[in-house]
């Protein structure tokens, strides 16, 4: 049993969490869909989709995590938790490959880990496919998925939510706001798992992936600009550098992108990744295959954000099918 709850009362639920949690959500701006801290009437929950990802609240693209001054070291404070609003499917998934990433490797992020812990993620099914979407491919479903605490799914005609809860911690919130207290669990999704189209073989070791495709030729067009790898859900690298300005230093945690040339610039000048060709190879094995292997999670949920804003038109979905036709 699904409640079907008005899109008003869904937005005095969200008001409800203030001011112990702030609130995200995607905001319109000009042209552009983009997940941004707001008032619940600010989000729009209909079919768009967002530029970029939630992801910036769990792992922000610029944060300061330490302050030095006088000799001393001082952690920055946490900001009050976050409930996100209108993730989509694809990218609950994706926030499912960093928890992965960050948490069940040998060294644990408290940053992300808290973040994650202490906030709330309420989903947004998608009505229909976007332009360069590709979540079937990868075995997704685009109206559901268990990584969030609370999932809406729009109802038909206007105005309303389906609305399930699938953690404990969502079905406390919803019991505390009069209006959403009924809401049930989600029901159970027994025997759904589909099928996974596109992947590549895990038992093959990199080199072998090396030789299967031109690389060069894949990669010609790519301008190294890097935009594929700061839209996309998944990506998860990042550099750290010391910014002193009047006698204080702020140490900073910032993405960084393997499609730039320095990604991999050793000290002595030598660079394993010197060609374009060589870092968008790294790009796509790093997400269909080293971390396929490691966590045991594809690093692509075919959101379709690179395919959709990458200048010159690559499409990875399109790289990832040349490569599995070459294995066979
Ligand atoms: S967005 Fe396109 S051109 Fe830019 S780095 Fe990625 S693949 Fe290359
Ligand atoms: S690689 Fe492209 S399609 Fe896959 S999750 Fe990242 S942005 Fe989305």
């Amino acid at each position: 049993m699904t409640d079907v709850i008005g899109e008003h009362v869904f937005r005095q639920f969200l008001a409800s969490l203030e001011p112990a949690m702030r609130l995200a959500g995607p905001v319109r701006d000009g042209k552009i869909v983009e997940f941004r801290e707001g008032a619940p009437e600010d989000f729009v929950l209909d079919d768009s989709v967002s530029y970029k990802a939630p992801k910036e609240f769990y792992f922000p693209q610029v944060e300061r995590l330490i302050t030095f001054q006088d000799g001393e070291a001082e952690s920055e404070p946490e900001p009050r938790p976050v409930a996100v609003t209108g993730a989509r499917p694809c990218d609950l998934e994706a926030l499912r490959v960093m928890r992965a990433v960050f948490l069940n490797g040998r060294y644990k992020d408290p940053f992300f880990e808290q973040r994650q812990a202490r906030g709330l993620v309420i989903g947004l099914a998608c009505d229909a496919r976007k332009p360069g979407c590709f979540c079937d491919a990868l075995g997704l479903d685009m109206k559901f998925s268990d990584f969030c605490d609370i999932l809406l799914e729009r109802a038909r005609g206007e105005g309303a939510f389906k609305v399930t809860h699938l953690s404990g911690r969502g079905a406390e919130a919803l019991a505390k706001f009069p209006g959403t207290a009924d809401v049930k669990p989600a029901p159970a999704r027994v025997g759904v798992t589909r099928g996974r189209a596109l992947g590549l073989d895990l038992g093959r070791g990199e080199k072998e992936f090396f030789g299967l495709i031109d690389w060069e030729d894949a990669a010609a067009a790519c301008q190294g600009c890097g935009m594929c790898t700061y839209i996309c859900p998944t990506c998860h690298c990042f550099e750290f550098r010391d910014v002193t300005e009047n006698g204080v230093t702020g140490r900073y945690r910032c993405w960084d992108s393997c499609m730039f040339p320095r990604f991999t610039l050793h000290a002595s000048g030598h660079n394993p990744r010197a060609s374009r060709a060589a870092r968008y190879r790294q790009r796509v094995l790093h997400k269909y295959l080293y971390v396929a292997q490691n966590t045991g999670h594809i690093a692509c949920t075919g959101c379709g954000r690179c395919v959709r804003s990458c200048p010159v038109g690559i499409n990875i979905k399109s790289i990832v099918e040349s490569l599995t036709e070459a294995e066979k």
